[in-house]
């Protein structure tokens, strides 16, 4: 059997619409028919090139949500037709990291879906029955789809990293698809929430969505923050475009004590004085991707309607390559999402 499917041939190169063969699920694996696949900014690493994992022809696509086709040997805990989200990473589940719940940094991560192994930007993928979690019913497939990175990469930063606390104020600088998830998630955790974004659209969303203040990013961003925040700075700012520009203003809004955490990155790099980190005792961490147990939080949120994902445009994959350029183009606000029939 085979189907279509968006590849990717290396950076610089646009994706090319193939027809491919279907691969038969292995022991343990199952053959998911793709209904919704996220379009994450991620994808756009992948063709300038910012992120280059060196393998391809490849199928990205990491935001995945479908239904079981079929069962392969030996796979347990879905059957067909259940309506399922993959978790992107199959990890090993035997190393250090993997038994303390911090699966998100296995080094000897078997796949990742979207990145190292096929994605979703097709009309089936297989994965490990173990990475796919059901999808409630209130919950429309193209919506949990998006939860898999952008929510989910959402609840690890404010969660598991910043440990964002009952009246701390954070600044969410950048607006897309994981600056949504935070701002609803830490509004959720008890926090003041000040979003950035350029884009009047995206400030618009941020205010629907709970933001308590919402600043142009335009602007003196850590002026601004200093003047909403009587002149203290925010406990959290959470970098989320990582360029030259925004990593000296996010530096610079903080409160002594305060957390950088860097969700989004660039080739820039980061220039800080460490007197400046001295004297604030300010800390510089990172978050990157999600666990299982992240996902599970991030269903069960969007399934009480306590987070909602942000869906702007459903395309088919033939209009993939130009969504890309309108996302590249900051047009998108949250998630566009590739539907299949
Ligand atoms: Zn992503
Ligand atoms: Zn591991």
């Amino acid at each position: 059997m085979n189907m279509r499917a968006a590849r990717y041939h290396g950076p610089g190169k646009p994706l090319s619409l193939e027809s491919v063969a279907v691969r038969p699920p292995a022991y343990g694996e199952v053959l998911v028919r793709v209904k919704a696949a996220g379009i994450c900014h991620t994808d756009l690493h992948f063709l300038n090139g910012v992120l280059n994992l060196g393998i391809s022809p490849l199928t990205l696509g990491h935001e995945i949500a479908g239904e079981v086709a079929e069962l392969g040997e030996g796979s347990v805990g879905v059957t067909v037709d259940d309506r399922v989200l993959v978790s992107y990473y199959a990890t090993c589940g035997r190393c250090h990291w993997c038994r303390t719940d911090r699966a998100n940094l296995c080094p000897q991560v078997v796949a990742e879906y979207g990145f190292t192994a096929d994605g979703g930007y097709a009309e089936y993928v297989v994965v490990p029955a173990a990475n796919l979690v059901r999808i409630p019913a209130v919950l429309d497939l193209a919506e949990a789809a998006t939860l898999g990175c952008s929510v989910t990469t959402a609840i690890h930063a404010a969660g598991t990293i910043a440990r964002v606390r009952l009246g701390e104020t954070v600044v969410v600088y950048g607006a897309g698809g994981v600056g949504f998830g935070l701002i609803q998630y830490c509004k959720l955790a008890g926090a003041r929430v000040i979003a950035v974004t350029r884009s009047a659209a995206r400030r618009a969303k941020a205010a629907e969505l709970g933001a308590d203040v919402v600043l142009d990013g335009t602007r003196s961003v850590a002026e601004e923050v200093r003047a909403q925040t009587r002149g203290e700075g925010a406990d959290v700012v959470f970098e989320l475009a990582g360029v030259r520009a925004t990593m000296g203003e996010a530096i610079n809004a903080l409160r002594r004590r305060g957390r950088l955490v860097f969700v989004g990155y660039s080739a820039d790099q980061l220039v800080v004085s460490p007197l400046q980190l001295v004297i604030g005792e300010i800390t510089v961490t990172a978050a990157v991707g999600n666990t299982l147990e992240e996902l599970l939080q991030a269903v069960d949120l969007a399934a009480a309607g306590r987070i909602r994902a942000v869906v702007d445009r459903r395309v088919a994959l033939e209009e993939l390559p130009a969504t890309l350029e309108a996302l590249q183009r900051g047009e998108i606000v949250g998630r566009a999402v590739v539907v299949f029939p």
